[in-house]
């Protein structure tokens, strides 16, 4: 499995569980006939659709659950935490996942190179 779909997997996945949990409250809200519970499902759901994007969690999730992919090229399994440069020159001085943007231009790599045989990786 590649590496972008294994992300896209893990984002679906905790979207759909926020979703979920928001849905879940609102019924449980409804059946108890509790106004706090619904609206506070329902602002779950509106917090979540205006701030995914911004709010960090799921990139996390994917860190935490890919550290490291095979190569498609030659199957080695590559370590994505690293001091990888960026292509605009800055190398970090700790260690990053490939998946976080670059702490001075703010760009994500869309690739990252094999360090054993030069395939690129989509990420
Ligand atoms: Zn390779
Ligand atoms: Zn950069």
């Amino acid at each position: 499995m590649g590496i972008r779909l294994k992300r896209r997997l893990i984002a679906a996945a905790y979207h759909c569980s926020v979703i979920t949990v928001s849905y879940a409250g609102a019924k449980a809200g409804i059946a108890f006939g509790s106004e706090l519970v619904f609206q506070s499902a329902i602002a779950l759901l509106i917090f979540h659709a205006l701030t995914f994007k911004v709010v960090p969690v799921s990139r996390r999730l994917q860190e935490r659950h890919i550290p490291e992919a095979p190569c498609f090229g030659c199957g080695t399994s590559i370590e994505l935490v690293g001091r990888y440069k960026c292509g605009c020159g800055f190398i970090p001085y700790k260690d990053r996942h490939v998946f976080s943007p670059c702490p001075n231009c703010g760009k994500r790599f869309l690739f990252m190179v094999c360090p054993y045989c030069e395939t690129s990786i989509p990420v």
